[in-house]
């Protein structure tokens, strides 16, 4: 079986080093073939981004530049419509076969998965990789829902012997940035340098977006 493929969704709105980092450790943590970066048209579990879609992906294709093993991946807003996460994966697995495919998320959003469209079907389709984020602690595998229970890994290496199914937690350095935190800094006019590629901080700057704004 060849490499498995990571999957990073979000709104990136901005895609900032919080995002970028954890995804280049788990690629290399798992040894996957790339990280897809996949920006949402419109986030179905949230308001809508400050930032347009064309923004929003340009700003992460102008991020990835930093990171090798990084690609954007313009399906979803594409597509328009929701961005249901199932759909996304449902045509990464027609194109790709049976090629592994890890559908990374932050704990943060492992722990509403419950709450996605379909979301039985995700485990299905992919594994799925959960990136420890500051202020959340890995959950005892009692606290875990039953249907995880059953799926989980002990070790990296068995997520490139299935296609799906499986459920890894990966402790990533802890990078302590959200997107909010950036929207709200530039429109405080407060300085976010270090936060994101100064490439990315440079389109903002240049397209004023976030300032004035509500946030
Ligand atoms: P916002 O502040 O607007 O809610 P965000 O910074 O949380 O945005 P999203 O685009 O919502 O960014 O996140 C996309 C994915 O990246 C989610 O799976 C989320 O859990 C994860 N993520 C976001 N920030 C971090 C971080 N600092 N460390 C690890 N994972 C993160």
């Amino acid at each position: 079986m060849s490499k498995p493929l990571g999957i990073l969704g979000g709104t990136f709105d901005p895609i900032h080093y919080g995002h970028l980092r954890p995804a280049q450790e788990v690629l290399r943590a798992l040894d996957l073939a790339e990280v897809r970066v996949v920006p949402a048209a419109n986030p179905p579990h949230r308001r809508a981004p400050l930032a347009t879609a064309v923004q929003r992906l340009r700003m992460a294709e102008l991020a990835v530049g930093e990171f090798p093993g990084l690609r954007v991946d313009d399906r979803e807003i594409k597509r328009g419509g929701p961005s249901y996460t199932v759909l996304t994966l449902a045509s990464l697995r027609e194109e790709l076969g049976d090629r592994p495919l890890c559908l990374l998320l932050g704990l943060d959003a492992f722990e509403g998965l419950e709450s996605w469209h379909q979301w039985q079907r995700l485990p299905e389709l992919a594994h799925i990789v959960v990136m420890t984020r500051p202020g959340w602690s890995l959950p005892a595998a009692e606290d875990l829902p039953t249907w995880a229970r059953g799926r989980l890994a002990p070790a990296a290496g068995d997520l490139a012997l299935a296609s799906a199914g499986k459920l890894y937690f990966q402790t990533v350095t802890p990078q302590d940035i959200s997107a909010t935190r950036i929207r709200e800094a530039i429109a405080r006019s407060e300085p976010v340098d270090g936060l994101l590629p100064p490439a990315v901080l440079g389109y903002l700057r240049a397209n004023r977006i976030y300032l004035n704004r509500e946030n």
